[in-house]
């Protein structure tokens, strides 16, 4: 086995350059040292925001200020602790700004409440001062939230609550991360090993039907012992948001939940109806499977193991690189031109080393460059998601360059577009680049898969939580049984005939993390909806389709998402975006139905 290297060992140019943040620990730390005076300089202005339009814009520049200053020193502490995540002194650091953050949430949590409670008149006489007008966006959204704010004495009592309120959803994660083990079970050589959250995905990409069998029942028989402690915690955490959109006057749990991006729930349930047009598709694309993978009749375990199972391709960072620079050459010579700087001036920490955290993400801060972490290691994989998060780094970038810091923070809503528009980009670049029929069969499986998993399945999760939620909201208790039953009829609608599925699916409500996010997963769904009809604009219509692409990356927050995404060119509040996402899914299928 070979050994990792120490970050410290690698190659500097594999590295990303933190000294670009901070040229030694001491500007750091003075930096540490000097939030205190910003955060006495905020809080100067408490009591005083109703005394006139200047003040308050004073106010937000003075919190913009803070957490600028404040999120540049997180950023370097996290992204320093990651490198390599057993380094003490750098956890310490980590450990110091985090508090410090929470310390001065706390400190400064006195604004919202005391804009809530300015009155009517002087909120009108503000919105229209000159003075104020770049906040203006800010300020109408605080009013929005007003609407649903309660009496100081009612918000101090749910304030004080809150933990307790959170504790159904703490005893899932600690059962399910810290207390839940799964039994050993034989892997494809005969050898036992203990199955985890982690390698069970491994285990369903399996070409073996038996281990991948055996792993699926193994993880639900498991999960099955705990059905009625899983029922219980989802029924806690269920219940705590239908009474969170009951006090504050929201007609639905759903509603409330949207309601801080602005959504109408007609997107929501836009997104579903046009889903369930487009499960013909689904079931196309599984009989495929089916007959490339000489099954009689597909199972639940038969939906990830790759089609062409022994394909490996090797790519080095340089060709990967590469690729991607030519795969986004459709996003013109400016997005070029900054792609070069991510790779010249060391955005990227490419290798796997000891210690280092792992996975891959993009991050930064509006005042450093977006940084990327990847455990790059060489495979057609890898290179995706090298453009996936190039794509993140890249609208931070245009986001941070074109926005002031108050409004540079895209929203969770459209974080995906960007991301998943480059993985489009790169898939219709790589397919022309070699007509081997193993090379196409993979990429066409890889996006296909990706489109099931982001499209279809997110949305199935998306349709069980709504229906979930309006048990709740009926009094209805969730029990295990329900639960069960529940799921599986809706499991049955979405893979339809095509799939004999074992009974045990059930309980797979019970291992979805996402189901105490409230109403979270939709937005994978439209996400990527919206960036397969965004790389078909950019590819199909030149300019055109680029500038409006561009606009978006350029917007930050600076206006509603809704807007946002139908200035780029989709309109998320029709079905239209999803019916062609799948159409293109669709499109593929066949084509991967031509290489088999
Ligand atoms: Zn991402």
């Amino acid at each position: 086995m070979s050994v990792l290297p120490l970050h410290s060992e690698l190659p500097i140019n594999e590295t990303w350059d933190l000294n670009l943040l901070y040229a030694d620990i001491n500007d750091w730390e003075n930096d540490f040292n000097s939030l205190e005076s910003l955060v006495t300089e905020f809080n100067s202005y408490r009591g005083k925001l109703a005394q006139s339009p200047e003040v308050l814009a004073e106010a937000f520049q003075k919190s913009d200020k803070l957490y600028r200053h404040a999120e540049k020193i997180y950023c370097y502490a996290h992204l320093k602790a990651d490198e390599n995540t057993a380094d003490s002194k750098n956890r310490a650091r980590l450990g110091m700004i985090e508090s410090k953050f929470a310390e001065i949430s706390g400190s400064t949590s006195w604004f919202e409440p005391e804009f809530m409670s300015i009155n009517e008149q002087t909120i009108t006489y503000f919105l229209n001062s000159e003075k104020l007008a770049f906040y203006r966006k800010s300020i109408e959204e605080l009013l929005r939230e007003r609407a649903h704010v309660l009496s100081e004495k009612e918000e101090r009592l749910l304030g004080l609550g809150s933990d307790a309120m959170n504790s159904a959803g703490k005893i899932f994660s600690t059962l399910n991360n810290a207390d839940l083990t799964f039994p050993e079970i034989n892997d494809e050589d005969k050898h036992k090993t203990e199955l985890t959250h982690g390698n069970y995905i491994r285990f369903m990409e399996s070409g073996n039907r038996t281990v991948r069998k055996r792993a699926f029942t193994t993880m639900f028989d498991t999960y099955k012992k705990y059905r009625n402690t899983m029922a219980a915690t989802l029924d806690g955490t269920v219940k705590r948001h239908v009474f969170n959109a009951k006090i504050r006057n929201f007609p639905s749990a759903l509603e409330a939940s949207l309601f801080s991006d602005n959504i109408p729930v007609s997107v929501y349930n836009n997104l579903i109806g046009a889903v369930h047009d487009k499960l013909p598709h689904l079931h196309h694309y599984l009989k495929i499977r089916q007959k490339a993978l000489k099954i009689r009749k597909m199972d639940m375990f038969d939906i990830y193991n790759p089609l062409v199972p022994n394909y490996r391709k090797e790519v080095n960072f340089e060709q990967a690189a590469e690729w991607v620079k030519a795969a986004l050459l459709p996003l013109g010579n400016e997005y070029q031109s900054i792609l070069e700087k991510a790779f010249n001036d060391r955005w990227i920490d490419i290798r796997e080393c000891k210690g280092k955290r792992s996975g891959a993400y993009s991050s930064g801060c509006y005042d450093s460059v977006p940084y990327i972490l990847l455990n790059y290691n060489n495979t057609l994989n890898d290179v995706f998601t090298l453009a996936h998060e190039l794509g993140h780094s890249m609208h931070s970038y245009y986001s941070n360059h074109a926005q002031d810091y108050h409004y540079a923070n895209y929203s969770i809503f459209v974080a995906e577009v960007a991301s998943t528009t480059n993985e489009i980009l790169l898939h219709e670049y790589l397919m022309k680049q070699n007509s081997d029929s193993d090379w196409q069969t993979y990429l066409l499986c890889h996006l296909a898969d990706g489109i099931r998993g982001t499209i279809y399945r997110q949305t199935m999760f998306a349709e069980f939580e709504k229906h979930i939620h309006e048990l709740g909201e009926k009094s209805v208790t969730l029990t295990a049984d329900q639960l069960c039953q529940d799921y599986y009829k809706l499991n049955q609608k979405y893979f339809g005939t095509v799939i004999n599925a074992d009974r045990r699916i059930e309980m797979e409500w019970a291992r979805i993390p996402h189901f105490y996010y409230n109403f979270y997963v939709y937005k994978y769904a439209t996400g990527m909806s919206a960036a397969i009809r965004l790389s078909q604009n950019i590819l199909e219509q030149g300019n055109d389709g680029l500038q409006p692409y561009l606009g978006f990356l350029r917007a930050g927050d600076s206006k509603d998402v809704l807007d946002i995404m139908k200035d780029a060119g989709v309109d998320l509040t029709t079905p239209e975006p999803i019916h062609a996402a799948l159409d293109k899914f669709a499109e593929t299928v066949c084509e991967l139905e031509t290489k088999l």
